[in-house]
């Protein structure tokens, strides 16, 4: 049986203000699969992000989910 491979994730990453009291450890693919999509964005522009693009009947190609994410990063709302 193969060990688990993980990695140590900062639910606030630390280049946003984060620290060492809040590691979680996840699988290293799902770790590596979770930033390819919310790269380093906080858990409350992660939430921002969902709630913006799942919107039912919406079209949204990869330019418009990367806009979105990098708006929402830049602090600027809706
Ligand atoms: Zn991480």
């Amino acid at each position: 049986m193969s060990k688990m491979k993980v990695d140590r994730h900062h639910t606030v990453p630390r280049t946003r203000g984060g620290d060492d009291s809040d590691i979680v450890m996840w699988d290293k693919k799902f770790h590596a699969s979770f930033h390819m999509i919310f790269l380093n964005m906080t858990p409350r522009e992660q939430h921002e992000f969902l709630d913006e693009i799942n919107v039912p009947g919406e079209v949204w190609n990869a330019k418009r989910l990367c806009e979105t994410r990098n708006r929402i990063m830049r602090g600027k709302g809706r």
